[in-house]
């Protein structure tokens, strides 16, 4: 059985959410089979939600330079060959496969704007001013914007590890921000504010259960959280432990850079 408009349009109103501008993060696999394609979701999206922004993040454009700050969860001169696969940031470049097909589509929509930051880009559909409080000093600024807005996150059939907003609240509370850098047609541009990793994020999920609204739509499990409550409850997590949401994964840089910092610092 196919996913209708009708089921999901059904489905996102069931949320709520009214007239709250929305960031969505998205597995299109995870409806089964859609009638239409992944546009049928966008309509969906778009039709339900006043305002609406996903990320449109393009890695590919990533270079690492040969010396750089030290601290930085990265080993300077290593990138040689990824360097020579890296691509120009262009405003029409698609975003990252990790994004999702979803918001790939959205950010093809007609009436569809984009930020125009090298890595961390945003689409939006009618949120000019969301977008705009994107800077190459706060490239998460949006996230910030949707919060003052009263704004939600929107998980579909995908858990905390890809929600960018929890990004933005472990900076709000202190933690270590990387710098990357990206290759554009005015050459390589460094890209401060780049955030940690968030393979471990899903440990949020207890804190926000009595926040989470729920809906199932063909096979794919809905949840949105209010983005204030998350800001609230990651900084709140943090300064509690200032370990929290960190993966346990051996080998990752990031993470365990924040670990030796907060060691130098006790
Ligand atoms: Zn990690």
């Amino acid at each position: 059985m196919s996913v209708r408009l009708r089921e999901l349009l059904m489905g996102l109103r069931d949320l709520g959410l009214k007239n709250a501008p929305v960031i969505v993060h998205s597995s299109y696999k995870s409806f089964g089979d859609v009638e239409g394609g992944a546009d049928t979701v966008v309509k969906a999206l778009t039709s339900v939600f006043e305002t609406v922004i996903v990320p449109t993040f393009t890695y590919k454009t990533m270079v690492t330079p040969l010396t750089g700050p030290a601290d930085n969860a990265l080993k300077y001169g290593s990138g040689t060959d990824l360097n020579r696969m890296a691509e120009f940031f262009t405003p029409k470049m698609p975003a990252d496969p990790l994004m999702g097909i979803i918001a790939e589509r959205l950010r093809k929509h007609p009436r569809a704007r984009r930020s125009s930051h090298p890595i961390q880009s945003f689409a939006g559909i009618n949120a000019e001013k969301i977008l705009a409080r994107q800077i190459m000093t706060e490239p998460l600024g949006p996230l910030a914007a949707l919060e003052e807005l009263n704004g939600w996150v929107v998980l579909m059939g995908v858990d905390h590890t890809v929600n960018t907003s929890i990004h933005y609240a472990e900076k709000l509370a202190g933690r270590k921000q990387f710098v990357r850098w990206a290759l554009t047609p005015k050459g390589v541009v460094e890209c401060p504010g780049f955030p940690g990793d968030s393979a471990g994020f899903q440990a949020i999920i207890s804190e926000m259960e009595k926040y989470t609204r729920r809906v199932k739509i063909g096979l794919s499990n809905i949840h949105a959280v209010p983005s204030k409550m998350l800001f609230r409850e990651v900084i709140c997590c943090i300064n509690n432990d200032p370990l929290a949401l960190l993966c346990q994964q051996e080998d990752c840089e990031r993470c365990n850079q924040v670990r030796l910092l907060l060691r130098s610092e006790n």
